[in-house]
């Protein structure tokens, strides 16, 4: 179970998998509130109108794909590789450090005595297929592919043992870190807000699995691979700290809203990437994120529009 938003004759839909099919649920949904409940609604678009209509659940999913195989799939087939545009453009996302021993390790970074956060701007997000920019004076710059958890309901200081009703679901991201710029700035006692905000730096996608779709606590694989390479490999079960503790820790600083989005913090492997390279972030419940570098010429300033 999990919703994606995919390009369907020149427009963008919310889709659910039947078997192999992608199935516009946009028109589905509209056709089936039209028909089943005589309700003229519009169709919906967005994963935030689901959020907001409590629609982000197994329950729509059985209601509008019992609907679809009465009705017949031909009407709402987008196919089997449909193109996915971003899942959802987050509210906020709120990243973790540190969150995976071997990698703290691989950093030579201390070990965190309680999650570390920082932010990412959602204007930073680009969708599945969507290229990775570099500028060639920006250093090195490394993948990092981690699983994202997208908040369902406002959550202000949570208990650890009642976060699980707050997460809608689950998606991939790579947080893509400018790292030698990073250390640069934690060298000379500056946050490391810029080498992780450059502009595309955020890939998210393809799609967001249902919470109730896996277990809980979460035992996701998660794998990165650099032209078919494998470079990060490992599973949520070797977390730090897990959501319970990071989701409540977080909403204690910060009040969590329905898109946010947590970036749960990467595994060991970080590596470099490069204009040319391919760079997939893969969990197999939710899918692939995959995405080119190119380099990006620097231009000249934009100028104001007079
Ligand atoms: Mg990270």
């Amino acid at each position: 179970m999990k919703i994606a938003r995919v390009e369907r004759h020149g427009e963008i839909v919310l889709a659910m998998p039947l078997g192999e099919r992608w199935i516009d649920i946009s028109h589905a949904w509209q056709d089936y509130e039209r028909v089943v409940e005589g309700v003229d609604a519009h169709s919906l678009r967005e994963v935030r109108e689901l959020l907001a209509r409590g629609l982000f659940t197994r329950a729509f999913h059985r209601r509008v794909m019992e609907f679809v195989q009465q009705q017949g799939i031909d009407d709402y087939d987008v196919g089997a590789l449909p193109r996915f545009a971003m899942p959802l453009r987050p509210g906020k996302i709120i990243a973790i450090g540190r969150n995976y021993a071997a990698h703290v390790r691989e950093l030579e970074s201390a070990m965190p005595e309680e999650p570390i956060f920082f932010g990412k701007n959602a204007d930073t997000c680009i969708g599945p297929d969507d290229a990775i920019q570099v500028k060639n004076w920006y250093g090195r710059v490394d993948h990092e592919g981690e699983i994202g958890v997208v908040i369902g309901q406002q959550v202000r200081d949570a208990r650890p043992e009642l976060v699980q009703a707050f997460v809608a679901g689950y998606t991939l991201l790579n947080d893509v870190t400018a790292r030698e710029m990073q250390k640069r700035d934690i060298a000379k006692a500056q946050p490391w807000y810029r080498s992780k905000n450059l502009d595309t730096f955020c890939p998210i996608g393809p799609c967001i699995l249902l919470r109730e779709a896996v277990e809980w606590p979460l035992e996701l694989e998660l794998e990165v691979r650099v032209n078919g390479e494998v470079r990060q490999k490992s599973n949520t079960r070797r977390f730090l700290f897990g959501l319970p503790e990071l989701i409540a820790h977080v909403s204690k600083h910060i009040t969590l809203e329905p898109g946010d989005v947590i970036a749960t913090g990467t595994p060991e492997g970080v590596g470099p990437i490069h204009p040319g390279d391919v760079v997939e972030v893969a969990s197999p419940p939710i899918g692939i994120l995959r995405n080119s570098v190119i380099e990006e010429p620097t231009s000249d300033a934009l100028k104001p529009q007079a």
